[in-house]
C-alpha cells in the first residue's frame, strides 16, 4: 500500500465500494441523438422563489425540446439551514405550476428513477468513495486546522501583502501530512475537513465556454478548497455537484449565474476525479431594489417571502 492508500483507509475504514463501482453501477443513459439531460436542483434551505422557478422552467422546457430527460434533486447537505418542510414544499410548487420531473423525490420523500437515491443526505457513501479516490491519488487530504488557525493564516497573508488570500501553498499547513502525523491527531480527537488539493499556481487563467454567456476567462483555482465538512463528512456543493452531475448523466447544467465564479472550481474537481466536464448555462438571477439600501440584489428565499411562488 502507498502512503496515500494507507491516509484513505484510515480516513474511510468503512467506506468498501470504489468510484469505479458507482461509475459502473449507474452506467451511462441511453439517449436519442440530441436529447439533452437537466435537472432542477434546489436546496431546501427557504421557500421556492420565482427566481429558482426561472430556472427549473429552462430545465424543463429544454429536456422536453430535446426528448431528454428533467429531474429533481435535492441538495439538502447544509444541515443548518435546511428548514422543515422544504423538500415538500419545492415538490408542491414544482407541481402546481406544472414543471414535473422525469426522475426525482416524491412527497413520500421517495426517489423515483434509475440513479438515485435523488436526496443528497442520502448519497454520503457516494461521496465519501469519491473523496477517498482522491485522498488515494493525493489529490485531497485531511485538514486539522481550527478556525483560529485559519484566522492567523489570513492575517499572515495580509501582513505579507499576498496577492491571494487562503488555504494553498506554503500556507497550507496540512497538505502535507504523513499517514503519522494523521494518525496521531486522529487518535487525539482532533476533527478535521477534508481539503481538495487545487492543482493551479497563482496567475493561472482558465477558458471555457458557457452556453449563455459565450467564451470565459478567470482565474483559475489556487486555494486548497474543502470537500467533505467535519461534523457530518457531507459535501458541500462542490464535490457533490461533481459526482451527481455525472453519476445522474446531466449533459447541460443549467443554473444561476451566481454560480459562474465557482467554474474553476468545479472544473478542477470533475478533471481530477476523471470526470468529463458538463455543459454550463449560466442564467441571469432576479433582481429586488432592496428596501434598506436602495440597490438592486439578488432575491433570497428567506429574506423576500413576497417572490415565493406559493404565494402566486
Ligand atoms: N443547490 C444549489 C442552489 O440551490 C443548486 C445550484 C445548481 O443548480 O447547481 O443554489
Amino acid at each position: 500500500m502507498t502512503e496515500n492508500e494507507k491516509i484513505a483507509e484510515l480516513l474511510f475504514p468503512n467506506i468498501k465500494n470504489n468510484a469505479e463501482y458507482y461509475v459502473n453501477k449507474y452506467g451511462k443513459r441511453s439517449l436519442a441523438s440530441g436529447a439533452i439531460v437537466t435537472r432542477f436542483a434546489p436546496s431546501p434551505t427557504g421557500y421556492v422563489h420565482m427566481g429558482s422557478l426561472l430556472t427549473a422552467f429552462y430545465d424543463y422546457i429544454f429536456a422536453k425540446q430535446s426528448n431528454g430527460v428533467f429531474y429533481l434533486r435535492i441538495e439538502d447537505t447544509d444541515l443548518e439551514r435546511t428548514i422543515v418542510n422544504g423538500v415538500e414544499g419545492i415538490i408542491t410548487d414544482l407541481d402546481a405550476f406544472g414543471v414535473n420531473a422525469d426522475e426525482g423525490v416524491n412527497l413520500a420523500r421517495k426517489s423515483t428513477g434509475k440513479f438515485g437515491p435523488y436526496i443528497q443526505t442520502e448519497r454520503k457513501e457516494i461521496y465519501q468513495a469519491f473523496a477517498k479516490e482522491l485522498v488515494k491519488k493525493g489529490l485531497a487530504y485531511p485538514c486539522f486546522c481550527t478556525k483560529e488557525e485559519l484566522d492567523k493564516i489570513r492575517e499572515k497573508q495580509e501582513k505579507n501583502k499576498e496577492v491571494q488570500i487562503g488555504y494553498y501553498g506554503k500556507y497550507a499547513t496540512c497538505r502535507n501530512l504523513t499517514y503519522e502525523q494523521i494518525k496521531n491527531k486522529i487518535d487525539a480527537g482532533l476533527k478535521y475537513v477534508i481539503r481538495f488539493k487545487a492543482q493551479a499556481n497563482i496567475g493561472d487563467r482558465v477558458k471555457f465556454n458557457d452556453k449563455v454567456r459565450g467564451e470565459i476567462e478567470m482565474a483559475d483555482l489556487v486555494n486548497d478548497v474543502v470537500i467533505l465538512k467535519s461534523d457530518t463528512m457531507l459535501p458541500p456543493y462542490n464535490l457533490a455537484h461533481a459526482v451527481d452531475d455525472t453519476l445522474m448523466g446531466t449533459t447541460v447544467v443549467i443554473r444561476s449565474n451566481e454560480w459562474l465564479n465557482s467554474v474553476p472550481e468545479h472544473m478542477q474537481l470533475f478533471k481530477a476525479l476523471g470526470f468529463e466536464v458538463p455543459e454550463y448555462a449560466h442564467v441571469a438571477f432576479v433582481q429586488k431594489i432592496d428596501e434598506e439600501t436602495g440597490t438592486k440584489r439578488k432575491i433570497s428565499k428567506r429574506k423576500d417571502p413576497e417572490t415565493a411562488v406559493s404565494s402566486m
